[in-house]
C-alpha cells in the first residue's frame, strides 16, 4: 500500500555524558549540560510529535564524584524517567567489576545494547531491539569498540568483542527484513584512519551496506553536521550532555525520504529543567555532598593533571599520587599510568571532590614483586609509548632515561638497577590487569596481591597524614628525561 503521508520519527541522541547528569560550568562556559535540561527539550518535542526515541550511545559511567559514588545510580534513575530507550554498552561500563554493571542493567528500564560482546559464544547483551514508532519499524542494534579489551582488560577478560563489520554484515540483513528503518547505536568512535585494531563508524558505514543511520560515541566528537558514508547517516553528540543531538526522519512507504540534523547546545540560559529529573538529582548530590565536600588539606600552589602534561612528562601531581603509593605500602618503587590522572587541583582548599575528579576509575593499589630485569622491561615499553598517550608512565622511588626510544639510564632511589634484585613495585590495578599496554605487569601478577586499598583514598589519606594537609611546595624535578 502506498501511504500519503510521511511519518515523523525524531531520535534525540546523546553520548559519553560519564557522570554529568548535573548541570555543570566550564571555563567561560557557565551552566551547560543537565539531564533536567535535556529532558525539557524532548519534552517539547514529546508534546507534539509522540514518534519520538532518546539513544544514548555508551559511556554513561565515570567522571562525576556525584555519579561515580553511587555507581550511576543518579543516572540512571532520571533516565528511566527521561524513557531512555535504549543505550549502547561503552567502554567505560566495564570500570568497575562486573557486579556493578548487573546492579546498574538491574534497576535501567532500558536495555544495554551490544551485538558484538560475546560469552561463551553468545552475545552477553541484548544485541538488538525493534520498535514501533506510529506504525514506522525501528531496529536498533548496539556495538562496542573491540578496543575495550585493550582499554578495560580488568573487567572484560571473560568476553569476547567480535569485530564489528562482521557482526554487522550478518545482522543488518536480518534487521532489514524485519524493519524500516535500521539504526546502530554504536560506541565505537569517529575517523577513517588510526592506528591500532579496531573499527570505527565511519569504517562500518563504509564496509557494510543497508544500515540508515549510525548514532554513534567514544571518540567525544563536535560534529557541526551529520555524515553521510555510503547512504548512511553518521551523528555524534560529543560528550557530557553538552550536545543533545536530534534527528528528524520522514519515512515513507518504509523509507527515509528526507532527514535533518541539528546538535542543540545543552545549557540553563534559556532552556527550562524539568522537575521531575532535577529534583532526584539535587537529592542524590545531596546524598553525596557530605562526604565530597570534607576538605582534607591546602594547595598554595597548582598540583598539574593537565591530560597533555600528565602524558608528555612527569608532574608534580603525578609525583605526589606514586609518592602517595609508597608512603602507603612500604614499596620501593611506584608506577602510575598518566592516563589515569584525570584533573589538577587548583591552588586553595583540597576536598574529597578534588581527589576524586583527577582519580575517578575507583582503581586501588596493587604490589608486585619485580626483578630489575622485569622492571627493566617495563621501562623499555614505556619508553616508547608516544607522547600523548594515556599509557605514560609516571614514577616514585626511581629515576630514568631514554634516548631515542631506548633506556639509558635507570637509578633505584640514587643506585643503578640491579637486574638480579626483585623490587617491591607498587602500581594501580587497571596497570597489574596489562591495562594500556602492560601487559608485562599482567604476566607477573602471580608475584603480587590486590591490596584492597583505593588509591583515591590513598591519596587523601598521604595529604592529610603524610604531608600534613599542608602542599607549599611539591618535588617537580623529572624523575624521566626522554631524548
Ligand atoms: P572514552 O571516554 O571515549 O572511552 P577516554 O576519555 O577514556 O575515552 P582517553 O581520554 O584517551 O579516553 O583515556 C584513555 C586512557 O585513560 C587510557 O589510556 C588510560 O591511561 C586511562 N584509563 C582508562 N581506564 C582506566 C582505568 N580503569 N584505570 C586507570 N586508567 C584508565
Ligand atoms: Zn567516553
Amino acid at each position: 500500500a502506498i501511504s500519503l503521508f510521511a511519518t515523523k520519527v525524531t531520535i534525540f541522541h546523546i553520548n559519553d555524558t560519564h557522570g554529568h547528569a548535573w548541570t555543570f560550568s566550564e571555563y567561560k562556559n557557565p551552566n551547560i549540560g543537565g539531564f533536567a535540561v535535556i529532558a525539557s527539550i524532548i519534552d517539547k518535542e514529546r508534546a507534539v510529535n509522540p514518534n519520538v526515541l532518546f539513544l544514548h550511545a555508551g559511556d554513561l559511567n565515570t567522571g562525576v564524584p556525584e555519579s561515580d559514588l553511587l555507581n550511576a545510580l543518579p543516572d540512571i534513575f532520571v533516565l528511566n524517567r527521561m524513557k531512555l530507550t535504549a543505550m549502547a554498552v561503552g567502554n567505560h561500563e566495564f570500570d568497575k567489576d562486573r557486579s556493578v554493571l548487573e546492579y546498574q542493567m538491574s534497576i535501567a528500564k532500558f536495555p544495554f545494547l551490544s551485538a558484538n560482546i560475546y560469552k561463551n559464544g553468545k552475545p552477553f547483551f541484548t544485541p538488538y531491539i525493534i520498535k514501533n514508532v506510529g506504525g514506522v519499524k525501528v531496529a536498533i542494534f548496539g556495538l562496542t569498540t573491540e578496543e575495550t579489551a585493550i582499554l578495560e582488560p580488568l573487567y572484560s577478560s571473560d568476553l569476547e568483542f567480535r569485530n564489528a563489520i562482521e557482526v554487522a554484515k550478518e545482522l543488518v540483513p536480518k534487521l532489514r527484513a524485519e524493519a524500516d528503518v535500521v539504526v546502530a547505536l554504536t560506541h565505537l568512535g569517529m575517523g577513517m584512519e588510526h592506528e591500532g585494531d579496531y573499527t570505527t563508524s565511519e569504517q562500518l558505514a563504509q564496509a557494510v551496506d543497508g544500515i540508515d543511520v549510525i548514532i554513534d560515541g567514544h571518540s567525544h566528537t563536535k560534529l557541526a553536521k551529520a555524515k553521510v558514508i555510503n547512504n548512511t547517516i553518521i551523528v555524534q553528540a560529543w560528550e557530557w550532555g553538552k550536545i543533545l543531538g536530534k534527528l528528524e526522519l520522514d519515512v515513507e512507504n518504509g523509507k527515509i525520504a528526507n532527514w535533518n540534523w541539528t546538535p542543540i547546545p545543552v545549557k540553563l540560559e534559556g532552556n527550562e529543567e524539568a522537575l521531575y529529573v532535577k529534583v532526584p538529582l539535587d537529592i542524590f548530590a545531596k546524598m553525596g555532598s557530605e562526604k565530597l565536600d570534607t576538605v582534607i588539606g591546602e594547595t598554595k600552589i597548582l598540583l598539574d593533571g593537565e591530560r597533555a602534561h600528565v602524558r608528555s612528562g612527569d608532574t608534580n601531581l603525578g609525583h605526589l599520587i606514586t609518592d602517595a603509593m609508597l608512603w602507603k605500602t612500604g614499596a620501593e618503587i611506584a608506577l602510575q599510568n598518566g592516563g589515569g590522572i584525570r584533573a589538577s587541583i587548583k591552588p586553595d582548599k583540597i576536598t574529597i571532590r578534588d581527589i576524586l575528579t583527577v582519580l575517578p576509575f575507583g582503581n586501588t593499589v596493587y604490589v608486585l614483586k619485580l626483578k630489575g630485569s622485569e622492571l627493566l622491561k617495563v621501562l623499555e615499553y614505556a619508553a616508547t609509548i608516544p607522547e600523548g598517550k594515556g599509557a605514560f608512565l609516571h614514577v616514585a622511588g626511581l629515576t630514568w632515561k631514554s634516548e631515542g626510544g631506548k633506556v639509558t639510564e635507570v637509578l633505584v632511589n640514587g643506585k643503578p638497577l640491579d637486574p638480579n634484585k626483585i623490587y617491591l613495585v607498587a602500581t594501580n590495578n587497571y596497570m597489574a590487569g596489562g591495562g594500556d599496554g602492560y601487559s608485562l605487569l599482567k604476566e607477573n601478577k602471580s608475584s603480587g596481591y590486590d591490596t584492597g586499598f583505593v588509591l583515591a583514598d590513598v591519596v587523601v589519606e598521604y595529604i592529610q597524614k603524610g604531608l600534613n594537609g599542608k602542599i607549599e611546595t611539591y618535588d617537580d624535578t623529572p624523575r624521566y628525561i626522554r631524548k
